[in-house]
């Protein structure tokens, strides 16, 4: 068993935080254990995260084309149907064969897997209770914690995952609500509650801020929710949920404004649940060894990955910083570079942000709101997609690309855009602003036509020039 040599990274947690961490040290010649209780790797984003969600999303998605825009196209179905379990199945497949993959990367790499709970007997030791029922004690040199976050409710709301659901029970619904409420208007509450918008449900977004998305650019934000209204999506922004009663058939929500005031009631079939997620901690056991974490959870690391007790590590969604797969991934590979002996370095402010609705908005760098903020003289270059030739020829033209530049170095410090395919779209971007990149290095390179990528371009030469096509 793994736990009599000692290794020099075990890693717990089996996410895209965790399995990458391993793999990396694997690959830098250290001996690696990762240990994860779930039974299958991949973590919150593979397993009840990133990978059902886009698989339902697209599922859902060309239901709704069949239904409602294929005839547009010439493209005549005699009946559109969901098959639910089906589609749940497709699903459940994807799933499937990504996170056994994982269990064959690990191998291929030469990781030790152990599946079970651990938890701290010392800054060197883990014991772990295996999912078969037995313990063992996995030792390591260095320790990183990869244990992710968890879904969280809220005050005087249970989650029983078939009335009132967390994510994880949207992503498994049995019949599709006639109605749904969705308390949260994230992009986690936006992609889950589109999913079933698509496939017939009434869907309502409760909130208590006064906007949808809080990190998104005002001006992107406002175009984003006139599409989803569009889409039938309802908003009670500046709304907070007082009570739930699931005593009936369904579930009653009793609502007050934000600030206080009048009462009323919302029902629904099914209420999702999506007020933010909370850092995994539990049974770990971290005051044994006196690991610090801040007063909602989060364990705090310096910027090489380090807790307060030298060799344990932390990454992903149980530290601080955006709650995202690939930003877990990136955290996974800097820490282990620092534990080798290497540099290792995520730049944070360059992390993008993708919602997978249709249509999709990315985002990388700074908010008009945020560069505003910090008083830098900037100007703004802008492209509708309703001018971007692709995007007409297959009628889906709705979205825009919105760029912002320093005023006197044309430096990019910003891009966002709202695109059918946004999230692949953004990666040019992203690697513009790595690069320090100006608006103009973007406007001067040649991109293919027809393509949305043209749009950014376009948008590129609005910010310190003119575009063509508008
Ligand atoms: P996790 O993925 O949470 O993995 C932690 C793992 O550690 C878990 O498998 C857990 O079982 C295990 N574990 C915990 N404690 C122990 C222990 N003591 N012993 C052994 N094992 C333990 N992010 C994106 O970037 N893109 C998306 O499109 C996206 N969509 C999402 C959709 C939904 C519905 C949800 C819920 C999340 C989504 N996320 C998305 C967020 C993403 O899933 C997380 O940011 C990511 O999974 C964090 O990775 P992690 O490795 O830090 O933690």
């Amino acid at each position: 068993s793994s736990g009599s040599d000692e290794n020099d990274v075990v890693v717990i947690g089996g996410g895209p935080g965790g399995y990458v961490a391993a793999i990396k040290a694997a690959q830098l010649g250290l001996k690696t254990t990762c240990i994860e209780k779930r039974g299958t790797l991949g973590g919150t984003c593979l397993n009840v995260g990133c990978i059902p969600s886009k698989a339902l999303l697209h599922s859902s998605h060309m239901y709704h084309e069949a239904k409602h825009s294929f005839a547009n196209h010439g493209v005549k179905v005699a009946s559109v149907e969901v098959d639910l379990p089906a589609m749940m199945a497709q699903k459940d497949k994807a799933v499937g064969n990504l996170t056994k993959g994982i269990e064959g990367l690990l191998k291929k790499n030469k990781v030790t897997y152990v599946k079970g709970y651990g938890k701290f007997l010392s800054p060197t030791e883990i014991s772990v209770d295996t999912l078969d029922g037995g313990n063992t004690v996995v030792k390591g040199k260095n320790i990183i914690i990869a244990t992710g976050s968890d879904v969280k409710s809220l005050p005087g709301i249970t989650i029983d995952e078939e009335k009132i659901v967390s994510s994880t029970g949207a992503l498994a619904l049995k019949e599709i609500p006639k109605k749904l409420i969705v308390i949260g208007a994230g992009y986690i509450g936006l992609e889950m509650g589109s999913v079933w918008g698509r496939l017939g449900s009434e869907v309502t977004v409760v909130e208590f801020a006064s906007e949808i998305v809080p990190t998104m650019d005002g001006e992107v934000r406002k175009q984003f929710k006139r599409s989803l209204e569009k889409q039938k999506m309802k908003f009670m922004l500046n709304t907070k949920v007082v009570s739930v009663d699931t005593a009936g058939n369904g579930v009653k929500l009793t609502l007050e404004p934000s600030a206080g005031g009048e009462q009323t009631t919302l029902e629904a079939d099914v209420v999702l649940v999506s007020a933010g997620r909370t850092p995994f901690t539990a049974g770990l056991q971290l005051d044994k060894i006196g690991v610090e974490t801040d007063k909602v959870g989060r364990i705090l690391v310096d910027k090489r990955f380090t807790s307060n007790v030298p060799g344990v590590f932390a990454i992903g969604d149980v530290i601080p910083g955006p709650m995202l797969a690939h930003k877990a991934e990136e955290d996974g590979v800097a820490c282990v570079e620092f534990i080798a002996g290497k540099e290792g370095h995520v730049d944070y402010d360059l992390v993008p942000g993708v919602v997978y609705t249709h249509p999709e908005v990315a985002s990388v760098g700074k908010t008009e709101e945020q560069v505003k903020a910090l008083g830098v003289e900037y100007r703004v270059g802008k492209f509708p997609l309703l001018a971007n030739s692709r995007a007409k020829a297959i009628d889906d033209a709705e979205g825009l690309v919105k760029i912002l530049a320093d005023k006197e170095t044309d430096k990019i410090l910003g891009v966002h855009i709202m695109a059918p395919n946004a999230g692949e779209l953004i990666h040019e971007a992203v690697l513009a602003l790595h690069y320090g990149a100006s608006s103009e290095d973007i406007a001067r390179t040649c991109h293919a036509h027809p393509t949305m990528s043209e749009a950014l371009k376009e948008a590129a030469m609005a910010t310190y020039d003119k575009p063509i096509h508008i």
